[in-house]
Order: C-alpha cells, then sequence, then structure tokens
C-alpha cells in the first residue's frame, strides 16, 4: 500500500524526522498512522491493498472513510468481503471513497447500491450551498434514516458538502 509516509517508518514503528514533521505539523493524523499501519499488516490477506493508494482518512461515529487514489475503489469492489472483514479491526463500517473526483461520481459512491434521481444545488440566503440528492430506493435496499445520517455527516467531514437527501418513489 502506497501512504503518507515511508514503509519502513509504518512497518517499524519508528519515524523517521521526514515523517514525524508530517505528523507534527498536522500534514497526516495519528488516526491515519494507525489505520495505515493496520491495513498495511493484512496485505497478506489482501495483496490488492498492495496497489492501493491510502491519500486520506475520516471518521464519524459510524465510519471509517478510507480516501484512497482514483481508481482504486474498483480493488476493494472486486473483493466484497474485504471492506467488512477490515471494518471488524477497526469495530466500524468501512467506506472507500476516491480522492479528487467530481461530486456526481462521489455522490454515487457514497450511495453506492442506491439510484440517484436527481441532485440539485440550492443557493442558501447565508450565501452557502446545500446539494439535495433525490433517491430511489431498490426494495428493501433503501437506507435507514440513520444510515443516511450517518452518510450526511462523512459528506460534510470528507467533502464539507451539506447534503440533504430526500426519497421519490
Ligand atoms: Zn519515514
Amino acid at each position: 500500500m502506497q501512504t503518507q509516509l515511508c514503509d519502513f517508518c509504518l512497518k517499524s514503528g519508528m519515524l523517521c524526522s521526514k515523517c514525524q514533521d508530517k505528523l507534527d505539523s498536522g500534514a497526516i493524523s495519528k488516526a491515519y498512522l494507525d489505520v495505515a499501519k493496520k491495513l498495511i499488516s493484512r496485505e497478506n490477506y489482501y495483496p490488492f491493498l498492495q496497489n492501493v493508494t491510502l491519500e486520506n482518512i475520516s471518521e464519524t461515529e459510524s465510519y471509517l472513510v478510507l480516501i484512497v487514489n482514483k481508481g482504486d475503489l474498483r480493488k476493494f469492489e472486486n473483493e466484497p468481503k474485504s471492506t467488512r472483514e477490515l471494518g471488524n479491526l477497526f469495530s466500524k463500517r468501512i467506506l472507500v471513497l476516491e480522492k479528487g473526483v467530481k461530486d456526481r461520481k462521489f455522490l454515487e459512491d457514497l450511495f453506492a447500491g442506491q439510484h440517484i434521481v436527481t441532485i440539485n444545488i440550492i443557493w442558501l440566503p447565508d450565501g452557502t450551498t446545500e446539494t439535495r440528492v433525490v433517491l430511489r430506493g431498490r426494495g428493501s435496499r433503501k437506507l435507514s434514516k440513520k444510515r443516511i445520517q450517518d452518510l450526511v455527516e462523512v459528506a460534510n467531514e470528507v467533502k464539507n458538502m451539506n447534503l440533504r437527501v430526500e426519497y421519490t418513489f
């Protein structure tokens, strides 16, 4: 796995001055370091991780979000069990999102398995925007209120996006 840190530092746990500086300056977080270490330790089970770049991580109460390089999400999707199994390591649901993608793609990945009917940007009186996403549930795969709240929180954390989610039938 490619990370913001040297392989050697990640594996040994002894940080070189360059990696230590990244941690001290806040360029990477302690949580990032911990997640990267744990993921690297699973490379033997999931060799595809060797070809993944972990750009950043983000956490909410329910989710650990792995922000990976463009094209890396597919590698996780090809091994559907991996995210569940890795989630057990962190006692959180894992969500994999790609860095630097357009909003539409970001939302499609965030609401994977749901059908996005429309996306509108609404300007609010205070000059900020709200992104309104209308989903169509597919039978039992409709997301719970709690899950939607969690994903709204993720969008806010990761992309500073103020989401409003609605279902249509
Ligand atoms: Zn280093």
